[in-house]
């Protein structure tokens, strides 16, 4: 879940690390009443970062600049993405930008710095970005071993400063459950002070539960986007009277016409992989996992079906341990029922109860006339997209 700048801000002000002032706008006039002091900076809120390189980052000297500016930025496109606020803030004066990030380290799996003392809109091209792992065993003799490998790419005085935002930092983000805390540039000022004049934070959706203040998620896709219809009604599968039972509610839509419907997060991965190399353009992202309910699949399912325009359905998944296939796949025989696509369906899916559940979903192919060829263990998931791809190919809407 990637969040807006001006959010990212409100985090690193929390734990005392300084930030531009300033304020949202979602309209010129709005704006132009409430700045009294100028220069400053226009900033486009969308979750796409490089706005800087697409003009949607810009200074206004006076009152008609700065409308002029907001009217130039407002409703920019990022992607999918349309600028619909903008961020005001104090022009900063800018001595040296640098780069400052926490992450996790995917090699030694604990919470990392990323420092480069070469920020700003180029850091994709710098060579000099260091990385100083965190120890969770002994996370106060890391903040001394990080400093010191840290701070002397930073002139002398400015390292006391640097190590108290490092310390913040890396306090915001594991207590906010973040998977990436990102200040470029964090900025030393002509008077010598750190400000966060960027901000870009992604929260760990899975954290969800013991983060009340996350109201945003009502508003935001798992990318940071407003979510669609479809999306909307994933999210609500999970929780209610069979919240506690595995997780059906993981739905991104997409712009293609094949359905998918996932089971196995590494395993979606991949075949989503298969798909696109065999020419089949995705109508949406999805997995359900953790032997969920047969009615979180039926819901999950009917979420899938319910885009219109599609010309396939793929249903797939590896060998499951204790997933209980007939269960699972009978949810997705109920929204068959009430759907009855006339587009060719592909299952591959295999484990506890498979027999079952390719009875059942071969028994209702049958009885609703649906296109639907079922596949076990002894046929590879990737295999089963191109099987897909070329029936759609025969098939006429
Ligand atoms: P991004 O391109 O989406 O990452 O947007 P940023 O917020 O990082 O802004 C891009 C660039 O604008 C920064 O690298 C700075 O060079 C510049 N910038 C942003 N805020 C200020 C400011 O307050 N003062 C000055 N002088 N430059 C700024
Ligand atoms: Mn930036």
């Amino acid at each position: 879940m990637n969040l807006f700048e001006y959010e990212g801000k409100t985090i690193l002000s929390k734990y005392h690390i300084p930030v531009p002032k300033g304020a949202v706008f979602g309209f010129a006039n709005e704006a132009a009443l409430a700045v009294s002091s100028y220069p400053v900076m226009v900033k486009a809120q969308v979750a796409s970062g490089g706005r800087g390189k697409a003009g949607a980052v810009k200074s206004a000297s006076n009152e008609l600049e700065l409308k002029e500016t907001i009217n130039s930025i407002l409703r920019l496109k990022f992607g999918k993405e349309i600028v619909k606020s903008v961020l005001v803030e104090e022009l900063l004066p800018i001595e040296k930008e640098y780069y400052l990030s926490a992450i996790y380290d995917t090699k030694s799996r604990a919470p990392a710095i990323l420092f480069s003392p070469e920020g700003g809109m180029d850091i994709e091209e710098t060579k000099s970005l260091l990385l100083a792992v965190y120890d969770l065993t002994d996370f106060y003799g890391s903040l001394e071993r990080v400093s010191e490998k840290i701070l002397p790419l930073v002139p002398e005085k400015q390292r006391f400063a640097l190590k108290n935002v490092i310390k913040a930092l890396m306090n915001a983000f594991m207590e906010s459950d973040a998977r990436q805390i990102e200040i470029n540039p964090l900025v030393i000022t002509k008077d010598g002070r750190f400000v966060a004049a960027d901000a870009k934070v992604t929260l760990d959706e899975d954290a969800t539960f013991r983060h009340e203040e996350w109201t945003f998620l009502e508003e935001r896709n798992l990318l940071g986007l407003p979510p669609t219809e479809r999306e909307r009604a994933a999210r609500k599968i999970d929780s209610g009277a069979l919240a506690y039972r595995g997780t059906a509610s993981k739905y991104i839509e997409m712009d293609g016409d094949i359905g998918v419907l996932f089971s196995g997060g590494g395993a979606s991965i991949t075949n989503m992989d298969a798909l696109i190399k065999e020419g089949g353009k995705p109508a949406n992202y999805t997995e359900y996992s953790g032997n969920p309910a047969r009615e979180k699949v039926a819901a999950l399912a009917r979420v899938v079906m319910s885009k219109p325009g599609l010309k396939g359905l793929w249903i797939c998944g590896g060998v499951a341990n204790f997933t209980q296939i007939d269960e699972t796949l009978g949810g997705i025989v109920d929204a068959l029922r009430e759907v009855k696509p006339k587009y060719p369906i592909v299952v591959r899916r295999a484990g506890p109860g498979e027999k079952e559940g390719q009875r059942i979903m071969e028994e209702a192919a049958e009885n609703l006339g649906l296109t639907l060829k079922f596949f076990g263990a002894e046929t590879p998931m990737g295999d089963t997209a191109k099987i897909l791809i070329n029936l759609t190919h025969g098939h006429t809407a």
